[in-house]
């Protein structure tokens, strides 16, 4: 059998799941049903769902389940709506996201994968399944946690040369992908890091859209209620004009 058949083979497998949204819109185009997967190596200062690391959950789904009960709302998946995985780290569950996306491909539904690529590697057997995946994923929207490996490991607790290899994968096979930076003062809001960044950026020919997200608080009182102290008390979103710099730096205006 060969290997491609053999990765879209029905398995019978459970997502972990964190929870749903029904009516997403940020996070792709249209109208779309988000599943936030549990699970995630990555430590970021600012993330604002640390409830999502731990994978261990009580709700485990089947694609079938989810797919059920996301198809309710498919009227309102008008210009380009449809699924979005996020997290957590949806890759960390790729065995689930074959068997979701395969599924959702075969009852029409347009897919996308919010993600860091933190596991992205082009060893076996993660990267067979990842060249399936993206036979039916349509859209990725990727994070850039930072272009400086160290400073990424000091923001992240890991460096990035797997998740830039995993962009420029996706580049060579023309995967569109959205990028997504989160600006936060004193972390990633430095002119000449941002401008490396660009740089990376303009080695990629599957670009549509470029993001930048300002950094908020709305997430530190869930570190509290985990018991972890906040890494960035104190620290202030950035103003309205540091975002327009980044954005047009990023988008190379
Ligand atoms: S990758 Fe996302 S979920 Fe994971 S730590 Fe970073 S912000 Fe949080």
């Amino acid at each position: 059998m060969e290997i491609e058949e053999k990765i879209l083979e029905p398995v019978e497998i459970r997502g972990r799941i964190h929870s749903t949204e029904s009516f997403g819109s940020v996070d792709g185009p249209g109208v779309r049903y988000i599943i936030f997967l549990k699970g995630c190596n990555l430590r970021c200062r600012y993330c604002h769902n640390p409830d999502t690391w731990d994978p261990e959950t009580q709700d485990l789904r089947t694609a079938g389940e989810i797919l059920d009960v996301a198809e309710r709302y498919h009227s309102y998946w008008r210009n380009g709506g449809g699924i979005t995985v996020s997290g957590g780290e949806p890759l960390l569950q790729i065995d689930f996201l074959l068997e979701l996306f395969r599924q959702a491909k075969e009852r029409g539904i347009n897919t996308c994968i919010d993600t860091a690529l933190q596991p992205f590697t082009r060893e076996e057997p993660f990267f067979s399944k990842f060249a399936v995946l993206m036979q039916l994923t349509d859209l990725l929207l990727v994070d850039i946690k930072h272009i400086d490996p160290e400073v990424q490991k000091n923001l992240t607790g890991y460096t990035n040369e797997n998740m830039l290899d995993g962009m420029r994968y996706l580049s060579d096979i023309g995967k569109p992908i959205w990028i997504r930076h989160v600006l936060l003062p004193g972390y990633t809001d430095d002119d000449a890091a941002l401008k490396k960044t660009r740089e990376f950026i303009e080695t990629l020919n599957n670009v549509e859209k470029i993001e930048v997200l300002p950094y908020h608080t709305l997430g530190a009182y869930k570190w509290k209620e985990l018991g972890k102290s906040y890494p960035l008390e104190g620290v202030e979103p950035p103003s309205r004009d540091r975002v327009e710099n980044a954005e047009r730096i990023l988008r190379g205006l």
